[in-house]
C-alpha cells in the first residue's frame, strides 16, 4: 500500500513515513475529500500538519479547524492524529478514527477526557532510577497503556547512578517485570548514552512511540540522544527531590533516524485514569492478571478484596502495596463510570432517590 499525492505544485511523497497505513486509508472514502496529513504539534487551536506535499519533505501546513469540528461532541485533533485538510484554506475538516489513544482524566474537577497522544504504537514509560522510581506509578502508567491500545515498554533511566545509589539493577528490572511479565523492561542511561539502541529495536519503520513519565526522568535527554542533536531544552534536576522543572510543555512529533516517529509528552504531575465508559474496569483487570486469577476463587463474585469472608486475594501472599494500588484505581474507575456512564448514573440516582424516600416515610423514632 502506498498513498501518493499528485497535484501540479506538489511532489509525490509517501505518507507511510509519517505512520500512514491501511487502517487510515480505509477511512478515506467515508468523508469529505481533502488531503490527509498527520498532526505533528498543536498550539492553542493551531495545528502543524505534515501532509507530505511540497518541496520540504514533510509539507508542513499551519492549520486551523473547521466550524463543524468546534461543535460539542466532535473529535478535536490531538498530536499524532491523522486528519483531512482542505488544503487551499488550511482547515482541518475531519479527524480520522484513532488506532490507539493515550488519555487521562483532566486534572480539574470536571470529568473530562484529555487526549495526550493519538495513534501511538509503543508507549515508553520512563522512570528515573533516582528518587522518581516508584513501582506504583509504573503500575498506573501500565493501566493507562493498556487502555490506550499501545504496547508498553518500561525504561529505567539513569542506570549510571545505580552504583552510586547502591541499587541492584538486575533485581529492580526483575521487580518491574513481575508487575507485568509480558512487557519489556530496559535499563538505560540517556546521559551516558548506554543501551539506547534498544529503543528503536522496539519499533518498525513508520511506527510511532511516545515518551511518558514525570518531569525530570530524562525524556528530553532520551529524545535528544536518539535524534542526534538537541531539540528540547533540558533542565537540571533539583538535588533536594530529584524533580526537574517543567520545561517540556508542548507535545511534538519527531521523525527519527531509521524511519520511526517519537513524541515527547510533557512531564505529568498527576495521572488520573480515563477509561471507556462502557468497560471501565476491563483494562485494570488486564493489567493485574495475578489479582484477577486469584479473584476467580473468592467466595463472592463481586468481592472487593477488603474484608469479605472467603476472599482468595487477601489470603494470598500478595504485595499489600500492589493490592492497595489496585483497589485505589478500582475506586477511581468506579467513580469515573458513575459519572460518565449515563445508564449507571441514572441507576445510582434512582437508588438514592428510593433510599431518601424510604427514610422520609420511616423517620427514625426518638428513643
Ligand atoms: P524530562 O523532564 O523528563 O524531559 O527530563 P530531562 O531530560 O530534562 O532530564 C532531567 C535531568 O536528568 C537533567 O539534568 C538530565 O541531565 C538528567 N538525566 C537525564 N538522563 C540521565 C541519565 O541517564 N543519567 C543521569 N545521571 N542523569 C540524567
Amino acid at each position: 500500500m502506498s498513498l501518493r499525492i499528485y497535484t501540479e505544485r506538489m511532489i509525490p511523497v509517501q505518507l507511510e513515513q509519517f505512520g500512514w497505513n491501511d487502517f487510515f486509508e480505509s477511512q478515506l472514502s467515508a468523508g469529505p475529500a481533502g488531503i490527509p496529513g498527520r498532526v505533528a504539534s498543536a498550539n492553542h487551536g493551531r495545528f502543524l500538519v505534515w501532509t507530505g506535499c511540497g518541496e520540504t519533505g514533510t509539507g508542513e501546513v499551519d492549520a486551523s479547524v473547521s466550524g463543524q469540528l468546534r461543535k460539542p461532541g466532535a473529535l478535536w485533533p490531538a498530536v499524532g492524529d491523522w486528519v483531512i485538510l482542505r488544503i487551499d484554506d488550511a482547515v482541518i475538516d475531519r479527524v480520522l478514527t484513532r488506532k490507539t489513544c493515550v488519555s487521562r482524566k483532566q486534572p480539574e474537577r470536571e470529568i473530562r477526557e484529555q487526549v495526550l497522544a493519538a495513534n501511538i504504537d509503543v508507549l515508553f514509560i520512563v522512570s528515573g532510577l533516582d528518587r522518581d522510581y516508584n513501582p506504583r506509578r509504573i503500575e498506573r502508567f501500565l493501566v493507562m497503556a493498556n487502555e490506550s491500545g499501545a504496547r508498553p515498554v518500561v525504561l529505567l533511566n539513569k542506570a549510571d547512578l545505580a552504583p552510586q545509589l547502591n541499587l541492584d539493577l538486575a533485581s529492580l528490572v526483575a521487580g518491574v517485570q513481575e508487575l507485568s511479565p509480558a512487557i519489556a523492561v530496559l535499563p538505560i542511561s540517556a546521559k551516558a548514552d548506554h543501551d539506547l539502541a534498544a529503543l528503536p529495536a522496539e519499533l518498525a519503520p513508520g511506527e510511532t512511540a511516545a515518551l511518558i513519565g514525570s518531569s525530570g526522568v530524562g525524556k528530553s535527554t532520551i529524545l535528544n540522544r536518539l535524534l542526534g542533536h538537541e531539540r528540547q531544552r533540558t533542565t537540571e534536576v533539583r538535588a533536594s527531590d530529584s524533580r526537574g522543572r517543567h520545561t517540556t510543555t508542548t507535545r511534538q512529533l519527531f521523525r527519527m533516524p531509521g524511519g520511526w516517529l517519537l513524541m515527547d509528552l510533557p512531564g505529568l504531575r498527576e495521572v488520573q485514569l480515563w477509561a471507556n465508559p462502557e468497560q471501565p474496569a476491563g483494562n485494570l483487570a488486564a493489567s493485574f492478571d495475578d489479582i484477577q486469577a486469584l479473584a476467580a476463587n473468592c467466595r463472592f463474585r463481586d468481592c472487593t478484596h477488603n474484608a469479605e469472608p472467603g476472599c482468595a486475594v487477601t489470603s494470598a501472599a500478595l504485595d499489600p502495596a500492589r493490592l492497595a494500588n489496585y483497589q485505589k484505581m478500582q475506586k477511581e474507575l468506579a467513580h469515573l463510570e458513575r459519572k460518565t456512564n449515563p445508564r449507571l448514573a441514572k441507576e445510582t440516582r434512582a437508588k438514592w432517590n428510593a433510599i431518601e424516600k424510604s427514610v422520609r416515610q420511616h423517620p427514625k423514632r426518638e428513643p
